[in-house]
């Protein structure tokens, strides 16, 4: 995708990574099978990381894939939700009760490095 338009006429260009305005929304059957995909490839016996690696990135996206996201913007002017009903194919929501314009801008929680389980 390289523009979305959004009904108050703001221009949302989608040619780089990590936009501001962008996210991926997952449904709950999806976000569960995506960490048992994930428990899949880390309890396997293959030595090949990085290939398992490229096969969890591989099957995680959106459009036909094992695991799909949906693509969602928030029109920084207006703050309009689009949401991706088809690939390339946008509905909209317009927010009621409040005037955040970043909601998809947010700082990520601290990673937690390593969980020891003591057996
Ligand atoms: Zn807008």
């Amino acid at each position: 995708m390289s523009k979305i338009v959004c009904k108050c006429g703001n221009i949302l260009p989608d040619n780089t990574d990590r936009i501001r305005y962008k996210g991926y929304i997952i449904s709950d059957c999806e976000f569960f099978d995506l960490l048992d995909f994930a428990d899949e490839m880390i309890e396997t016996s293959n030595p090949h990381r990085e290939d398992l690696a490229m096969t969890f990135r591989s099957n995680i996206g959106i459009g036909e894939k094992h695991i799909r996201l949906k693509e969602m913007y928030q029109c920084p002017l207006c703050g309009r939700i689009l949401m991706e009903v088809t690939p390339g194919q946008f509905c909209s929501f317009v927010p009621e009760g409040h005037d955040e314009k970043s909601l998809l801008d947010y700082k990520a929680g601290e990673q937690v490095k390593y969980i020891y389980k003591k057996q």
